[in-house]
Order: C-alpha cells, then structure tokens, then sequence
C-alpha cells in the first residue's frame, strides 16, 4: 500500500551509553508531593493517585530551545523524576514492578497553567493544558541496571541561576515501584512507555529567554531554553 504522506520520525530518547529508547506514550502524575498538592489547592491525603497522558512527540531532548507555546500568558516549568519502562506487563504488582523499569531520567513537564486550571475547574479534559508541542523535555535515560533503582535524592529546578524547586524523591506520595502497578491497571505497559511522576512545589512561569536546568541526584542534569514562536 503507498502512504499519502511521510509517516513521522518515531521519537527517540537517548540513553547515557548512547543506545536509542524509542518512545511510544507518556503517563504523568499529578500532584504527587504532598507540599505541591498544596500549592494548587488540594488536600494531599484526600486523594488516590491519578494520571493523565501526552504523546510520545511531545519529548524533546536536553538542549532543545523550546517554543513559547500559543493560547497561553502562564507557561510553567514542572520539574520531575522520569520512569523509562523497558518490559511489558499488565496488573504489575507493586513488588515486581522495578522488573518493569528500565531506567530512570530527568524530565519536565511543561504546562499552560492558565488553560490547565481552567479545564480542571469545569470538568474539562486537559489536553490542551499538558498535551502540548515539546512539553515533555527529557534528559539521558540511565539503565537502571548499571545505576540502579532511584527511591530517594535531591531533586532541584533552577530557573536562570535561581533555585525555584528544591525536594527529595523520598517525598513521592506514590513511590516509583507504587506508580508502575497503578498505571499498569489501567493500561498494560509497554517498553517505551514514560512515567513522568509528577512535581514537587515551587512550580512558576517562564517568559522568552529564560535557561532551565533540572538536577536529579545520580542522573544527568537537563537543560532547556524557552525561545519564540515559529509563524508556521
Ligand atoms: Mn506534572
């Protein structure tokens, strides 16, 4: 059969020994620090976890210069610990489920807050909020068989020089092993899924020009620059 059009590029993250991990869907965690969950409103001990989901070509890697995204004026950093899966499985329990992991990187979370908010308090799908072109920065994945499993660490967003998140993995409502089994009763996990697990508090906007780096202790450090626009 002859496609109509070039089918697009798989997208492919980068591991630290240089091999490509293509990606296939994104799984994010909301509000799973307990100080972030504060910080948009909510009682953290009220509310069982919940995910929503970007598409694989939303990841862009370290270095990139981002676009400012359209339909926004509160464009916001979201620092976070991304979950790379390298083996399939459904109904994984919360004991087997490092099994599934193969390894772990810095991520963020780009998001128009203003549209995101808006959605949330009408009921509303958040796709247009956190499904966005290039929000899904990502940094070297680690195997995790050669750095091991992350359970605590610092973890820190700097905002041109300035420390504007700054938390521990050990604060994760949902811990890593806990966030693998939950999302895998919903759908079953494939190599190339991503788990972003969600950020801790201090999240802000960026404007034109500001330089991001996010810093995970025993990963990669991931470094973004918001740029312009493209007309087309
Ligand atoms: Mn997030």
């Amino acid at each position: 059969m002859t496609s109509l059009f070039v089918p697009p590029a798989q997208t492919l993250a980068a591991t630290t020994d240089g091999r490509a991990f293509p990606v296939r869907r994104l799984f994010c965690i909301g509000r799973n620090y307990a100080a972030h969950a504060r910080e948009m409103g909510k009682d953290p001990d009220r509310e069982p976890p919940f995910f929503f989901t970007k598409w694989a070509e939303t990841v862009v890697p370290s270095g990139t210069v981002i676009a400012y995204p359209p339909e926004t004026a509160n464009f916001h950093y979201e620092a976070e610990l991304v979950v790379a899966i390298g083996k399939a499985g459904r109904n994984i329990t919360s004991e087997a489920a490092l099994d599934h992991v193969f390894g772990y990187a810095t991520g963020l979370d780009m998001t128009r807050r203003d549209l995101q908010l808006e959605a949330r308090d009408k009921g509303r799908p958040w796709d247009t909020g956190k499904n966005v072109e290039q929000s899904s920065p990502l940094g070297l994945i680690h195997p995790a068989s050669e750095s091991g499993h992350l359970a605590k660490g610092r973890i820190m967003l700097i905002l041109n020089g300035q420390t504007r998140q700054d938390a521990d993995l050990a604060d994760l409502i949902w811990d890593v092993p806990e966030t693998v089994a939950y999302v895998s009763r919903f759908y079953r996990l494939e190599p190339g899924d991503l788990i972003y697990t969600g950020t801790p508090a201090g999240v802000g906007p960026v404007v034109q020009g500001d330089e991001i780096t996010v810093s995970i202790d025993g990963l990669t450090p991931l470094r973004i620059t918001i740029g312009a626009l493209p007309s087309e």
